[in-house]
């Protein structure tokens, strides 16, 4: 473990080495931290059937270790995590998802949160498909006729 030199004596030839060792520290805290957000979220999920409050405790140490590393929670994980409330969503117990279609967007998964009723929308499939559209205007038009 490195100390860090305080005050006046972090100009001069220590500076140079706190900063040398400070990355080194910093990239082995993240390594840790994400094997860290992966398994408590796996015992989060494992738990929520037993006991609910348990669960997002873990939830909540996951997001305080995340935000305290600068690391991020992988997006398949993350979206098992209310995004209001920040509790663990289980389908089928608090959490309910749909596919629905809109004309201009494509279609998009829309996740309900059963214990605070917020809605999160993740786009399945469109924005690349509306970009394809726009540069090729005519063959898009012959296809709306088409349809
Ligand atoms: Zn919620």
């Amino acid at each position: 473990m490195i100390k860090m030199p305080r005050g006046n004596r972090m100009k001069g030839p220590h500076k140079k080495k706190w900063r040398k060792n400070y990355k080194k520290r910093h990239l082995l805290m993240q390594k840790l931290a994400r094997g860290r957000i992966e398994v408590l979220m796996d015992m989060a999920k494992k738990k929520h059937s037993e006991d609910p409050e348990l669960a997002n405790r873990y939830v909540n140490i996951t997001r305080n270790i995340a935000m305290g590393t600068k690391v991020k929670i992988p997006p398949y994980l993350k979206r098992s995590i209310c995004h209001n409330c920040k509790e663990l969503l289980v389908p089928g117990r608090n959490m309910r998802f749909r596919i629905n279609k809109k004309k201009n967007y494509g279609s998009f998964l829309s996740v309900t949160c059963l214990s605070c009723g917020h809605i999160t929308r993740y786009i399945v499939k469109g924005r690349a498909r509306r970009e394809k559209e726009e540069n090729n205007d005519e063959q898009s038009k012959t296809s709306y006729n088409s349809n």
